[in-house]
């Protein structure tokens, strides 16, 4: 690890203060990503903003008949929230599936989405959801908000707060997970949403992204039969040691399926 500043700032503007002061500053949440990083010395940060100390930015709110996450709300909270389970179950489960114990009870719904590694699971679970991000300088809907590998829209001093989850009629996530860092090698997001249905794929490019043939074949029956034949070019798909383009490719097709009839 090398040197850093560290610092536990009580407000949020603080923490914008200190983030914005030197360009290789950086926000700790839940550390999960971050602190390993350090150890093998992929990062060098100048200052660590630690957001934890900061009211407010924890906690499950039922709003406007869908659901606020705060940025620092732990994804175990998420998976155990009578709250997400009764309005949105498919995401009670998708937090449920990330990681390992450890990785949940430490890992935050911030800090998972400000990474946006393309293996994780929130990130289609936000575009599949038709969520926004809510930051200290605007409101982002998804989408808009995973703009590529590791890169999402966020500034320099931008910090996300909280995330908005609309209400969807039915929703389910399936994923093929590595069995050892329990990250998808393919994960597949489906909802039917007020603005139609949504199809939103991790693990299998770079970013989240949607595949607009089956949501127009959903559009028209819904169910894993319309969707059998679709099949998802593997060009620009990631390949390694875990699963090649190709395989990858064949998997958002199964995974889609099952995210179909899982739907309730
Ligand atoms: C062994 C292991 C297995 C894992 N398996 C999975 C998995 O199956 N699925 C999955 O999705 N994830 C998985 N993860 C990642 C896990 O979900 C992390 O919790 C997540 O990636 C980062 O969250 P964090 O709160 O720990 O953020 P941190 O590590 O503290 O921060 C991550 C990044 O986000 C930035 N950041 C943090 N909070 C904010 C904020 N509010 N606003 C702006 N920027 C912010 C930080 O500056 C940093 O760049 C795994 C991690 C480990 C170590």
């Amino acid at each position: 690890m090398y040197e850093f500043n560290y610092h536990k700032p009580a407000s949020l503007a603080d923490a914008a203060k200190l983030l914005g002061a030197d360009e290789d500053a950086k926000l700790v949440a839940g550390g999960m990503t971050l602190v390993p990083t350090l150890k093998q010395r992929l990062a060098k940060p100048s200052d660590l903003v630690d957001l934890a100390a900061i009211g407010g930015l924890k906690g499950i709110k039922e709003e406007g008949g869908g659901v606020t996450i705060g940025a620092m709300t732990r994804h175990i909270d998420v998976h155990r929230s009578d709250v997400v389970k009764r309005v949105i179950p498919a995401l009670a489960a998708l937090a449920g599936m990330i990681g390992d114990p450890a990785v949940r009870n430490r890992g935050t719904i911030g800090g998972s989405i400000s990474n946006n590694d393309p293996a994780a699971d929130y990130p289609a679970g936000l575009v599949g959801l038709g969520a926004t991000v809510v930051t200290t300088k605007r409101e982002i809907v998804a989408e808009d908000f995973f703009t590529g590998l590791f890169e999402t829209a966020l500034g320099q001093d931008e910090i996300v707060t909280a995330v908005k989850f609309p209400k969807p009629q039915a929703a389910a996530y399936q994923k093929f997970k590595n069995p050892a860092s329990r990250y998808a090698i393919v994960g597949v997001f489906v909802a039917k949403t007020g603005s139609g249905i949504h199809v939103a794929v991790t693990g299998a490019g770079p970013c989240v992204f949607r595949v607009p043939e089956m949501e127009a074949a959903l559009g028209k029956s819904f169910s894993a039969d319309a969707i059998k034949d679709i099949s998802i070019p593997d060009d620009g798909l990631n390949s390694d040691i875990h699963a090649s383009a190709e395989y990858r490719a064949h998997l958002v097709n199964v995974m889609a399926r099952r995210a179909v009839a899982a739907c309730a």
